[in-house]
């Protein structure tokens, strides 16, 4: 199959998931090592944020807004019982749409990729 996805930020193709790295809102393939000079490029209301293609970025996400959520209880107001379970639903909606995401990026892109460098080169 040979279809070429292209990096938003050199504009050559990228030629397996290990060099590759899906980001934004409009989720652009970039390589991993365009994706730093791709960032700092952009206005600060538009900086992507971590790849989208790594489940770890899931995981860290959810880390950070658990330890937000932890703070806020000690710190500003401790949440009661029902104002906590009130956030689950925030928690899934968060969840659903970066798996969503997640998906549109593995069909979109990921799934034309290699999952690793081919061997030996092609060129
Ligand atoms: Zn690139």
């Amino acid at each position: 199959m040979a279809h070429h996805v292209l990096c938003k930020h050199c504009g050559r193709s990228i030629h397996s998931r290990q060099t590759l790295a899906v980001v934004g809102r409009t989720l652009e393939p970039l390589h991993t090592s365009c994706y730093a000079a791709y960032a700092a490029q952009q206005p600060w209301y538009r900086k992507p944020g971590r790849p989208v293609n790594y489940w770890r970025s899931l995981l860290a996400f959810n880390a950070l807004l658990m330890l937000g959520i932890l703070l806020l209880h000690l710190l500003v107001k401790p949440l009661t019982v029902s104002v906590g379970l009130g956030l689950r639903p925030l928690l899934v909606v968060i969840n659903a749409w970066l798996l969503v995401a997640r998906l549109i990026s593995y069909w979109s892109i990921e799934r034309h990729l290699p999952s690793s460098q081919p061997r030996g080169g092609t060129s």
